[in-house]
């Protein structure tokens, strides 16, 4: 049997939804984007246009009008019914929040045809948590980006038991035809490669400051002397912005619930929050 994925449906046009629309369609995919209401998709041609400001500039072979032309050839729907009709793969990139999510599954299931592969962009639930909401496990599976898609290019690619092999190595092959370093992991695991690795190293960075022995930019400069890496952690923070940080830290242990404490008094209570706001742990002009 061979998988062939033509027909892209992106569900959700936010932030992650927008990109993944945008870069599949840009590498000759036929994209159609669905999202809730009208009000969700005029805001979501809106995400599309300026996505097509960056390819233009940013991205090789995004001139002369193909940028342009690859927003307009994303077609929109709200209909869901419509917008899986023909899918052969549909991307889910809706809010992180498991009702939601699962509701989405269980029409989906109904909706989709029957060779339709689904893949969730979540970042933080497993695909057990959603599989037997698809009515079809064996399609199922992570496919995980990250934000500005173009330029931070991995897709982790995550089944469960229940997956299909030959199902998660087409989405290999399509993560690589949309131009995606496809990072392959054997097994469940939160948090996939990037954040196992990412989210220690960050909590460490802030341990070291928020505990008084040594200041952001000396962690980062021994980061960055020490291993070769262009960044640091604090640098990094700054570009995720704080508030996700705190977020997460605030509904740990006792020591990330400082940790939280230290960002909030420090530099989210002044307005700090990163890159986005022109400060964070460094000043951005
Ligand atoms: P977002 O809030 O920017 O966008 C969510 C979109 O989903 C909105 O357009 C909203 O209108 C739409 N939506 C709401 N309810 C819906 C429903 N029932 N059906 C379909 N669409 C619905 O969110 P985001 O940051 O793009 O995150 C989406 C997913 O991508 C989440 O699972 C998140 O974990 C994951 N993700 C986000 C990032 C990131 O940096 N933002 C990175 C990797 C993965």
């Amino acid at each position: 049997m061979t998988i062939d994925i033509r027909k892209v449906t992106v569900l959700g046009t936010g932030v992650l939804g927008s990109q993944i629309a945008f870069q599949t369609a840009f590498s000759g995919f036929t994209v159609t984007a669905y999202d809730i209401d009208d009000k969700a998709l005029a805001a979501a041609k809106e995400r599309l246009g300026k996505l097509a400001a960056v390819y233009a500039t940013q991205v090789p072979g995004g001139g002369d009008g193909k940028a342009e032309r690859t927003a307009a050839g994303i077609a929109l729907s709200s209909d869901l019914a419509q917008a899986v009709q023909d899918a052969d793969l549909v991307i889910e990139a809706i809010p992180e929040v498991l009702s939601i999510k699962q509701d989405t599954y269980e029409q989906l299931g109904k909706l989709a045809p029957e060779r339709t592969i689904f893949a969730t962009n979540s970042s933080t639930l497993l695909p057990s948590d959603l599989k037997d909401f698809t009515g079809r496990p064996d399609k199922f599976l992570a496919l995980h980006f990250a934000n500005q898609v173009w330029h931070f290019n991995t897709a982790e690619v995550m089944g469960t038991a229940d997956t299909d092999p030959q199902v998660y190595q087409a989405v290999v092959d399509f993560a690589t035809k949309i131009g995606m370093v496809p990072i392959e992991l054997h097994k469940e695991k939160a948090g996939y490669v990037l954040n196992s690795l990412l989210v220690p190293l960050l909590d460490a960075a802030m341990n070291l400051a928020a505990g008084g022995y040594a200041d952001p930019e000396a962690v980062d400069q021994t980061w960055q002397i020490g291993t070769g890496a262009p960044a640091g952690p604090f640098r990094i923070l700054d570009v995720i912005g704080l508030t996700t940080p705190y977020n997460i830290l605030v509904h740990g242990d006792d020591t990330s619930k400082k940790l939280a404490q230290w960002l909030k008094e420090n530099y989210i209570d002044k307005g700090k929050l990163g890159i986005a706001t022109g400060e964070g742990f460094y000043k951005y002009s």
